[in-house]
């Protein structure tokens, strides 16, 4: 059974366990994989250094209060943190890098900048 390059599908000949035709198919194969997950990561970084921005925007001191619907305005995407504070008291703090904010109720949000 002749299995076939995954980039030309050509036939390959040679070894049970060669996987492409030629050295060049399998640096085209492996540049393309390196180019999704860079693609992948400089859009997740683009949209974390958005929310960033816009945090800092609003809370240009230390604390602000502000609400859900204004950050939605701005195009803050509730997805994409980098990590998370959970306090005694159960309330969790949601950080871009040191700018963090904490759903309050109804249409509140607390932003607050960490030390
Ligand atoms: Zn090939």
């Amino acid at each position: 059974m002749h299995k076939k390059c995954p980039v030309c599908a050509t036939k390959i000949v040679g070894r049970a366990d060669k996987k492409f035709c030629s050295d060049y198919c399998r640096n085209a194969y492996n540049n393309q994989l390196n180019k999704d997950s860079k693609n992948l990561i400089r859009n997740i970084n683009n949209l974390l250094r958005k929310n960033y921005r816009i945090l800092t925007e609003l809370n240009p001191k230390n604390k602000i209060k502000t609400t859900r619907t204004k950050l939605i305005a701005k195009g803050f995407d509730f997805q994409h943190f980098t990590s998370t504070y959970t306090t005694k008291t159960g309330n969790t703090y949601y950080f871009i890098y040191d700018q963090g904010y904490l759903p309050l109720e109804n249409d509140f949000y607390a932003i607050v900048k960490r030390d």
